[in-house]
């Protein structure tokens, strides 16, 4: 895939950048080595000052940051402006309790003093996708710089000036120069990253192949990883739920980010005899949305990222109706320059089809009637995915249930799923495995040293 910014609303090709020769790639590896040689004795406080440097250069900055998100990968330019702000906010969380969660653990043993001690690792690469190109890149370097880490960013290839702008802030910000730097480079040169002395660990967010294969490499070198994969999160809505407030969740959580979510809501599971006039309110607040220019005040729903985005989720949605869904709404890319796809809406979708079983990266909501909560749960559980879900209900029992049986890396009850600084994220199964965020977040890129003395 070329490095390119590439318009999605039009389509218009906007700049090309080369990627790095050997040459590069080997200085900004020694330099990232040599930068850690010192970061890492670099006190608290005066990471803390950097991040929060970074945070106030962020939030300054944030209609221009925003535009550039929105040229690069289509999204609203309202969600891409709220987007950076969330950037803003993991900077001030780690910079405020990086100290705390890092600092040394008294623990009682047959020792005179016995310890935890969080050390950092060295040069961390980061292999991060298009869909938020900023806040999935933030919510790796906050922590990871903080807890004195050095991050090498190898972006997806459609949004590399996202990726320079990124870079540009922390070196701003005043961290050293070698402590975050972006690596414009394919994604044929990631077991090659992975397999140099001075990468020490990894973490992906992306698809599920991208994910395979840098854990094989990472494997075969003994690096530790974390990775953030795809997910088909179901949306549960029981008979007690407020049903207005659901059915808005609901679409909300679906078309978030022009429907190119990890935790979108991709399968929306209703019980019981709410089953129909659900459909309906669903079916006319799909309708209401307005497709178009992301720039736009007005707009709900902009272009899917790239031409290919588009192309596989067409596929999906003919295949799934050749094995028998019914489309109720849209299931056509519309017909206007850009890589627009309208909301669309299947149901009665056959068990074992794709509908059924695979993630759907775009704007189609897949639409499930059952006739109890053991059935939802049950289905809920039954992708190879696992990362988060939603559940409605007011009823304390249901909701117990829900929480014990969903097999998930979240369960949200009465919200859509989200991402927070202050609690974990991350999936299981086929989702991925360790978490970022939070206190565990910041504790999967250190060495937890145990120290005896007597
Ligand atoms: P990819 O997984 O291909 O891209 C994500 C990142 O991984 C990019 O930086 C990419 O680089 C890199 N990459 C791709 N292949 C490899 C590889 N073999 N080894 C190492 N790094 C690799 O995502 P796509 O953009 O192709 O999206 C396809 C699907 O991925 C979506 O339909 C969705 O299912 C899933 N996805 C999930 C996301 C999430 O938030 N969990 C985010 C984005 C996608 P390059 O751009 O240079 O190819």
């Amino acid at each position: 895939m070329a490095i390119a910014t590439i318009n999605p609303t039009t389509g218009e090709l906007i700049k090309t950048f080369a990627a790095l020769t050997p040459g590069e790639i080997e200085q900004k590896l020694a330099f990232a080595q040599a930068t850690f040689e010192s970061y890492q004795w670099v006190p608290f406080p005066q990471r803390a000052a950097w991040m929060n440097t970074a945070a106030e250069i962020l939030t300054a900055q944030r209609q221009d940051l925003g535009r550039l998100i929105t040229l690069e990968m289509g999204k609203t330019l309202t969600s891409a402006i709220a987007e950076v702000e969330k950037c803003a906010w993991v900077c001030r969380y780690y910079a405020e309790h990086a100290a705390t969660f890092l600092a040394d653990v008294a623990v009682t043993t047959d020792a005179h003093q016995s310890y935890v001690k969080y050390q950092p690792l060295g040069a961390i690469l980061a292999v991060m996708p298009w869909n938020f190109p900023f806040w999935q890149v933030f919510r790796f370097a906050a922590p990871a710089l903080m807890a004195g880490n050095v991050g090498i960013l190898k972006h997806a290839s459609n949004v590399p000036q996202c990726a320079l702008a990124i870079a540009e802030i922390f070196r701003e910000a005043g961290f050293p120069e070698g402590a975050f730097q972006t690596l414009l480079v394919g994604a044929d040169q990631v077991a090659s990253l992975i397999a140099d002395d001075r990468i020490k660990a990894a973490t992906l967010t992306g698809s599920e192949p991208a994910g395979m294969s840098l854990a094989a490499t990472a494997g075969h070198y003994l690096k530790k990883t974390v990775l953030e994969l795809g997910g088909s999160d179901p949306l549960i809505v029981l008979p007690s739920a407020d049903l207005e407030t659901a059915v808005t969740a609901a679409v909300t959580a679906r078309m978030l980010n022009n429907g190119q979510s990890c935790i979108a809501a991709k399968r929306l599971i209703v019980v019981g005899e709410i089953g129909d006039v659900f459909t309906q309110k669903l079916m006319a607040q799909l309708q209401a949305l307005k497709v178009g220019d992301p720039l736009l005040p007005e707009t709900d729903l902009g272009p899917l990222a790239t031409p290919q985005i588009l192309h596989e989720l067409d596929q999906q949605v003919q295949q799934s109706v050749q094995q028998g869904a019914r489309l109720l709404l849209g299931g056509q890319p519309l017909d206007r320059p850009g890589n627009f796809y309208p909301p669309t809406l299947l149901t009665d979708i056959p068990p074992g089809s794709l509908a059924d079983l695979a993630e759907f990266f775009g704007p189609v909501a897949l639409l499930f009637q059952v006739a109890d909560l053991d059935q939802a749960i049950a289905l809920a559980n039954k992708t190879s995915f696992g990362l988060g879900a939603s559940a409605w209900t007011t009823v304390p029992e249901e909701r117990d249930l829900l929480i014990n049986e969903l097999v998930s890396g979240s369960v949200f009850i009465n919200g859509l799923v989200k991402s927070d600084p202050r609690l974990p994220f991350g999936g299981i199964k086929r989702s991925g495995y360790g978490r970022e965020l939070g206190s565990q977040g910041i504790q999967e890129f250190v060495n937890i040293k145990t120290i005896w003395i007597r």
